[in-house]
């Protein structure tokens, strides 16, 4: 039970990137998690809290690297798990998410009808309703993330980092500071059709998009969690929106240089070290949160 549902992940070097361009850039690798994504650290504090208090039955109502790393969680804790995904989920994920003994529903035709029946369900079966970033719980679990940093490198002077609803990047942030590394530069990165942050970092308050457009579905949330722009505040921030091609092309590039799959989503944060953007200079030590994500394979 006290058992980590989630590993320390490697801090790699970028040499090549050293090598072609005399950039210092660390990637906190977590594609190595044991579901391929840093959500797992989130499920680990969320799901460990909710068991302790007795619970047993969690619903998510996400198709992606959430849902997935749920049904880890409930796993290897002996909790029952049903995940509700539309109906665009691919076959790949749910069958993913079922390998791991959770019960894969499919309702509706969109995430937010997923999303409905997943809230009324959790009510009629008295289960935890599992949200995929907008909780204290899980942004504490992602906060380990720079716990390790902090003993893997020295302060960066910038940091990457993908944002889809904001939980991660709350996570980032509370590390942050709780280390005393408030000077850190923060990159944001986000695809052109999923730009809920940079939108709502513009405008200093929250935005919804209308919809989502962009191959990086991972980053799909149509408005970020209100804490992301508060904590966003204390920090110096750059917001950046790419094309997705971009974000695809980096992720290629990732495989080439580690022989290892993320997302799109993940992607959006390593062009901003691919591909020069103005930001990025030789003397800056930058660490890069390689997010992984677990939609993408070598057979399709
Ligand atoms: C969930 C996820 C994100 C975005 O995280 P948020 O907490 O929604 O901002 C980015 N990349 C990957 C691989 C993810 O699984």
């Amino acid at each position: 039970m006290e058992e980590k549902l989630y590993q320390k992940t490697p801090l790699f070097k970028s040499h090549k990137l050293h090598l072609e361009k005399g950039l210092n850039v660390f990637y906190k690798m977590e594609c190595f998690q044991p579901t391929n994504s840093f959500k797992i650290r989130g499920m680990d504090a969320f799901c460990r809290f909710h068991v302790k208090q007795g619970h047993k039955n969690f619903i998510s109502s996400s198709g992606g690297n959430a849902g997935y790393s749920m049904a880890y969680a409930g796993m290897k804790l002996n909790a029952k798990v049903k995940v509700v995904v539309p109906k665009t989920t691919s076959q790949f994920m749910k069958q993913k998410i079922e390998t791991l003994n959770a019960e894969v529903l499919i309702f509706g035709d969109a995430w937010d009808d997923a999303h409905q029946h997943a809230l009324q369900l959790s009510k009629t079966e008295n289960a935890i309703y599992v949200p995929p970033f907008d909780d204290e719980l899980l942004w504490q679990g992602h906060s380990t993330i720079i716990d390790e940093c902090f003993d893997q490198m020295p302060q960066p002077d910038k940091l990457i980092v993908s944002v889809g609803g904001g939980g991660l990047l709350c996570g980032i942030l509370m590390g942050l500071k709780k280390h005393g590394w408030n000077k850190t530069q923060i990159i944001t990165t986000e695809t052109k059709g999923a730009a809920s942050f940079y939108e709502s970092y513009k405008a200093n308050k929250i935005i919804e998009l209308k919809e989502i457009k962009t191959v990086a579905t991972t980053l799909g949330a149509k408005k970020i969690t209100p804490m992301a722009l508060k904590l966003a505040k204390e920090f110096n921030i750059s917001s950046f929106v790419m094309d997705d091609e971009i974000a695809i092309e980096a992720t290629t590039l990732f495989a080439k240089e580690y022989n290892t799959l993320v997302e799109p989503a993940c992607g959006a944060a390593l062009s901003a070290v691919y591909f020069d953007y103005e930001l990025i200079t030789p003397n800056d030590t930058i660490l890069v949160i390689a997010c992984g994500g677990a939609n993408q394979n070598f057979f399709n």
